[in-house]
Order: structure tokens, then sequence, then C-alpha cells
């Protein structure tokens, strides 16, 4: 509104519009004369959130769709709602009991009481992670502030959330590294807080490791901070080097250092994601010494178990069940608080790592 010659409080106007009354054309906004409306859209300004291109639902009540983003190259990007999360995030800063329901019911009538949107901060992803669908995209581009709540208000909008009433988590685990879009994936967390409504106690960012972004997550206030989850994936840095490349410039003790750094909030985790590679990552000698790595860090910490998910040309193999319950077992056995994430939207995609689909079209 500035760079229009406008007052600066023409602003706080459109965002409320934007965002509060959720306004999609500009003539809707009446809060701003008519001669400024008209200017906006003789000048080519357009309002609204993105369009959902593409849906897919999966038989357990996941959704992914494929968000349209800005133009001129109009690519799309992957946002997933999951009813009733994924046992993973309590996303209120207390534990998850684990305790989801295994069917669907709920009572709300709405078919959830609660849901987890998970969000994308790019389009494809640089970090190059092997067991990462994404990753194979390579990097196509940044996403904007605007793109990135935006995806998240279109869900909302589809599923009819209230906000402030209704529980919802977001985490920032979708496609992409948001570290390396730091300023972006930070100016989005602030529209959704400030505009939007929502809590950032509710929000968690997962990084792989960026060890610069940690530590200016580190210097975010707490009312705009949301939670922190480090993609550890591996029990040590030998394996981790080869399963995240990106271990070679900034390995284990570095990311947890960077960590310590956050001030937590009371009763506030640090997560650490661990997905688990068959006859690579899941054996229990693996465990006992993620349950060393965690205690040794002396972070409030926890551990979210992943069983991987496969994708087309990724060499690995799923983790066994039994594998699975004894690595979850040992943690829990050393006091390490341990969740294991419940694949959601499996057969349609949607599941941690296999977000792609967008550019292959
Ligand atoms: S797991 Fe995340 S950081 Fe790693 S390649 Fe995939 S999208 Fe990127």
């Amino acid at each position: 509104m500035v760079s229009l010659g406008e007052p600066k409080w023409r602003g706080r106007q459109l965002a409320e519009a934007l965002y509060h009354q959720r306004i999609v054309d500009v003539e809707g906004i009446t809060t701003l004369p008519r001669a400024l409306r008209q200017k906006l859209a003789n000048e080519g300004w357009g309002v609204g959130r993105p369009r959902i291109a593409q849906i897919f639902t999966s038989v357990d009540g996941t959704e992914r769709y494929l968000v349209q983003g800005q133009a001129p190259d109009g690519l799309t990007v992957e946002t997933v709602w999951m009813p009733e999360g994924d046992g993973g995030e309590a996303g209120d800063g207390t534990d998850d009991s684990g305790s989801v329901k295994a069917d669907s019911s709920s009572s709300s009538g709405r078919g959830w009481d609660r849901a987890t949107i998970c969000v994308s901060s790019q389009v494809g992803c640089a970090v190059n992670c092997q067991f990462c669908l994404t990753a194979k995209l390579g990097l196509q581009r940044n996403l904007a502030a605007g793109e990135i709540a935006g995806q998240v208000v279109a869900v909302l909008d589809r599923q009819g959330v209230e906000v402030g009433k209704d529980r919802v988590n977001l985490v920032f685990m979708g496609m992409g590294e948001p570290f390396l879009n730091y300023d972006n994936f930070m100016a989005a967390v602030r529209l959704l807080v400030e505009e939007v409504g929502l809590s950032p106690q509710r929000m968690t960012v997962s990084t792989s490791g960026i060890v610069p972004g940690i530590e200016r997550f580190a210097e975010e206030p707490p009312e705009v901070r949301p939670k922190l989850a480090i993609s550890l994936n591996a029990p040590n840095d030998l394996i981790r080097s080869k399963v995240m490349p990106i271990n070679r410039k900034w390995p284990i003790e570095a990311v947890v250092d960077a960590a310590r750094a956050v001030r937590l909030r009371t009763r506030e985790r640090i997560t650490f994601e661990y997905v688990l590679l068959g006859g690579v990552t899941d054996q229990p000698e693996h465990a006992a010494e993620v349950a060393r790595l965690v205690r040794r860090t002396g972070l409030p910490a926890k551990v979210n178990l992943i069983a991987w998910n496969p994708g087309p040309g990724i060499a690995y193999s799923m983790p066994q069940p039994d594998a699975v319950e004894t690595f979850r077992r040992t943690l829990a056995a050393e006091g390490v608080p341990v969740y294991l994430r419940r694949p959601r939207g499996r057969d349609i995609y949607a599941a941690c790592g296999q977000l792609k689909r967008t550019v292959e079209g």
C-alpha cells in the first residue's frame, strides 16, 4: 500500500480483508474506498487464496492436494490434510498419548475431532535425503510467504475449520527444507499467527539440520516461534551421512548444539524425527545408540518414529513390523519418550517422503 502511495494503515485493512474476512476479490474489500479498489484492479492487483487444483483422497480419510502456486510458472505444491493427525504431534505442547482412534468416528460429526495439515515450503528440495521422493525433483523454486500461508488458508476453507475452536495442528514437513527458505517461511508463520489466528504452539517445523537456519530460529520471539523437529534418521554420523548427505556439512553434534540455543517454553520438547529404513537404521543396536544420543543432548526431547514409506526408484526397504516395535520398545525402556507415527495416505502418495507427483504431472 505504501508503494502505491497509500497510508500504511491501508495495509492493515487489506490484511484484515484477506485473512479475517477471507475476501477473494478486490471489489469485495469495501473497507477500501471505491477509487482505490478501481486503481488496484486497473494495475492488475488481485487477492484470493491459492486454488486447489487436484484432490486425492485416501481410504484413511487423508487428503492430498495439488495447490496452485502463483503465476507466472504456476507450479503446484503438495499439501496434506490428516484428520485425527498421525499420532506423532499433539501440537499443543502436551504429549500425544498416541491413543489415536483406530476408526475415523468423531464427536463432531464431521469425521474428525482434530487434524493436522502438512505444509510445503519449497517446490522440490535441494537437500537430497536418499529416502525421499521429493529430493528427486531437485529444487524448482522457493515458495513466497503468501504461497506457504495460502496452502493453509485454502485447506482451512475447504474443511470448514473454525480457527480458535477446532484443534488443528500445522507441520511444516511437506516438500522442501523450510530453513533454506527461511525468510519466506517465517513471514508465512507470522501471517498465520498474527492474521489467521493460529497458535505457534500448534505448529512444528522440521529441518534436516540446516545449522544457520536453526541459529536464526533460536532468536525468534516465542509469540511466533513454532516448535522444532530435527530430522535425525540415523543413530550416528557414519550412517546419517549416507542417508542424508547434508550431514557431511552439518553433523549431528553441530545440529544439536544449534538446537540448544532455542529457548523452549514450559513443557515444550524438541522432536527427533526418525525414519526407519529396513536393515539400515532399524536394528536394535541402532535404537540403543539413538537412546544414548538423545540422552547425551541433555535436551527435553522426544522421538517420532516413522516406518519408511516406499517410493519408486528408491533402493530402501520397509522395516519389518516387529523391528519397528522392538525399536520403539528399546527407546521406551531407555526412558526416551517415543511415538510411532501412523502412515497416512500411503495409497495416494501422501505419506512422509512421498510428496513428488507435482512436477511429474
Ligand atoms: S526429507 Fe525433507 S529435506 Fe530431505 S530431501 Fe525430502 S523434502 Fe528435502
